[in-house]
């Protein structure tokens, strides 16, 4: 087990990279706990198996060092970094059994035979795997092939880390939310730093403790599935967390009040010196917005509401900008006139789409 540190890191494919575009991951610096369960979460193309390939040492970055505790290993090849990782698509020998394939990567490293038969049954009974550990892999589902493949990287107990690349890819969708959970039970069990790579905010906000969120080549946040939730530290956050993500609207800020047009939302936040000449948006959560009967709260038009099984949620326009908005279980609409009432503790407001903390209100309201 290790912490692992990523120090001034940054990549380019391309040689002589010059502006920030010419690099797939722009400069990280990011520390990954020892024994964390973390989630690294972000769209396609935003360098997740970039960043991952040069954690296990499968690509030398252009700048920055990598730390596993203390230790420099920016140089250091795959095999010498103890480094366990599950790829998207099953490997394991379809000539071996499945008790063999789990101890392939004990057997390699000399792992005593005592010690090797019984973490084999342990892991093979943390994936469900006991009742056919002496079958043939090659006999066996895609599914259970990559149960397989999950073993073999959870088996040895001496890893630095355990990398997972989007490692549920080729599960049925009925077996993922029963895998996702096992794996947090593994998580727990055996106590070793994992990064679980995914572009699915499900699988990572089940999964993890710690969510780092890529977004063009950068973390833009860092934190706990409450904290993505709660206060996105950028724009690309909060939409790309939650079903639906948040509202992100342009406004002005006076005091302790946004304006979107006309319509005045209160903040309970002030917003002294914010930066002049950038984009200036508010962000509000579905959940903390609220569709009301016309006249209780800032005008809006009703384009339809969605029934989502938990909630209903109100597609609407403010101010000519969509929105969307949670329907409180009693209330019936007529036409297409409606309101919206905000909770002001869950505005937040952001310049060029980075959040911009404020100062709290003074006493009795005031800046
Ligand atoms: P996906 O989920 O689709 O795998 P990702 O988030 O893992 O995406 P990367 O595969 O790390 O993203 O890619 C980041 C950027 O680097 C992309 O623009 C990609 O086209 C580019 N890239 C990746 N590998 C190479 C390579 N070997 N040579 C050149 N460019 C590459």
């Amino acid at each position: 087990m290790a912490r692992i540190t990523l120090d001034h890191l940054a990549h380019a494919y391309k040689p002589n990279p010059e502006g920030a575009g010419d690099y797939a991951l722009k400069e990280i610096n990011h520390v990954w706990s020892q024994g964390g369960a973390y989630a690294l979460l972000g769209p396609s193309g935003c360098g997740k198996t970039t960043l991952l390939n040069i954690i296990s040492g499968l690509v030398r970055p252009t700048r920055g060092r990598i730390l596993f505790d203390d230790r420099d290993v920016t140089d250091l090849p795959t095999e010498a970094r103890n480094i366990a990782q599950v790829f998207q698509f099953p490997v394991v020998y379809d000539t071996m059994t499945v008790r063999e394939n789990l101890a392939f990567p004990l057997k390699n490293r000399g792992v005593p035979q005592d010690r090797t038969i019984a973490r084999v049954e342990e892991i093979a009974r943390l994936l469900d795997l006991a009742r056919v550990l002496d079958r043939k892999a090659s006999n066996l589902t895609a599914d259970m092939k990559q149960k397989i493949s999950l073993g073999r990287g959870l088996v040895r107990s001496d890893v630095a880390a355990i990398l997972f690349d989007e490692p549920l890819t080729v599960i049925d969708p009925h077996l993922k939310w029963q895998l996702r959970s096992t794996l947090k039970e593994i998580h727990r069990a055996l106590d070793i730093t994992m990064i679980y790579v995914t572009h699915d905010q499900t699988e990572a906000l089940t999964f993890a403790d710690k969510v780092v969120v890529m977004h063009d080549g950068a973390v833009v946040q860092t934190g706990t599935p409450d904290e993505l939730f709660e206060r996105p530290a950028h724009t690309f956050v909060g939409h790309f967390i939650g079903s639906p993500g948040m509202n992100v609207l342009p406004c002005r800020v006076e005091g302790a009040a946004a304006y979107v047009g006309e319509g005045r939302i209160e903040l309970t936040r002030v917003y002294p010196g914010l930066p002049e000449g950038r984009r200036i948006e508010l962000g509000i959560r579905p959940e903390f917005a609220w569709l009301r009967s016309r006249g209780q709260g800032l005008p809006v038009r009703v384009r339809r509401i969605d029934d989502i099984g938990r909630a209903r949620i109100a597609r609407v326009e403010m101010d000519g900008k969509p929105l969307a908005a949670s329907v409180p279980d009693a209330l019936v609409i007529d036409g297409e006139e409606a309101a919206l009432s905000v909770d002001p503790s869950h505005v937040h407001i952001y310049a060029d789409g980075h959040l911009i903390p404020g100062e709290p209100l003074g006493r009795g309201g005031r800046p």
